[in-house]
């Protein structure tokens, strides 16, 4: 059984950034739904109990076709909310140091370089989706709950929700304020150590 992760901060953390009603909602009703869809779906399928979730999203192929889109859409949820939740950190923030942030100044110019493409991206998902830093520095961006394990891609480093749920409450249709306020708060660190033992 797939349980929900506890947060390493309290709901009320972001505040100005991210309300403590978006966090508490995406977390305790969102990404909980996730978690129970999923869960139901192996109840339905037990020859999947035991695979990893990583193991369930990257072979669609090998889930039976009956709970396919459920292991899609709410193991894909899980797996991206889970990293989701430790992209962010009330410590977080600053600029990328280390490996990581030389690696991203030589792709993109400089750190606003960056960004700047980091943010075109996720304004162009139409709909609900998600926009990653992958490991290779490329910035992809996937619709609903798909990240890049769907299509055989690695583990992301750093990846935004850009789902409506993520932001409305705080800053309605204007998702270009969302993803500014959201640089105050991404935990680098997470992103360096997940860079680290990629490469
Ligand atoms: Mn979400």
């Amino acid at each position: 059984m797939f349980t929900l992760p506890d947060l390493d901060y309290s709901y009320d953390v972001f505040g100005k950034y991210i309300s403590k009603d978006i966090m508490e909602l995406h977390h305790s009703k969102h990404h909980q739904t996730y978690v129970d869809k999923l869960n139901g779906a192996i109840e339905q399928a037990p020859e999947l109990a035991g695979e990893s979730l990583e193991e369930l999203i990257s072979n669609l192929d090998n889930v039976p076709e009956a709970v396919r889109g459920v292991v899609r859409n709410h193991g894909g949820g899980h797996y991206n909310h889970s990293l989701f939740w430790k992209f962010m950190s009330p410590d977080g923030g600053t600029e990328p140091g280390g490996t990581l942030g030389d690696a991203l100044k030589a792709k993109y110019g400089d750190f606003q370089g960056f960004m700047d493409a980091f943010g075109d991206k996720a304004l162009g998902v139409f709909g609900s989706g998600w926009v990653w830093l992958q490991p290779d520095l490329s910035i992809v961006t996937t619709p609903n709950q798909d990240s890049p394990l769907n299509s055989g891609g690695s583990a992301p480093l750093l990846g935004l929700d850009v789902w409506e749920h993520a932001y409305y409450l705080d800053y309605t249709y204007k998702r270009a304020d969302y993803i500014k306020a959201w640089w105050h708060i991404v935990n680098w660190h997470e992103a360096q150590s997940r860079y680290k033992t990629a490469s």
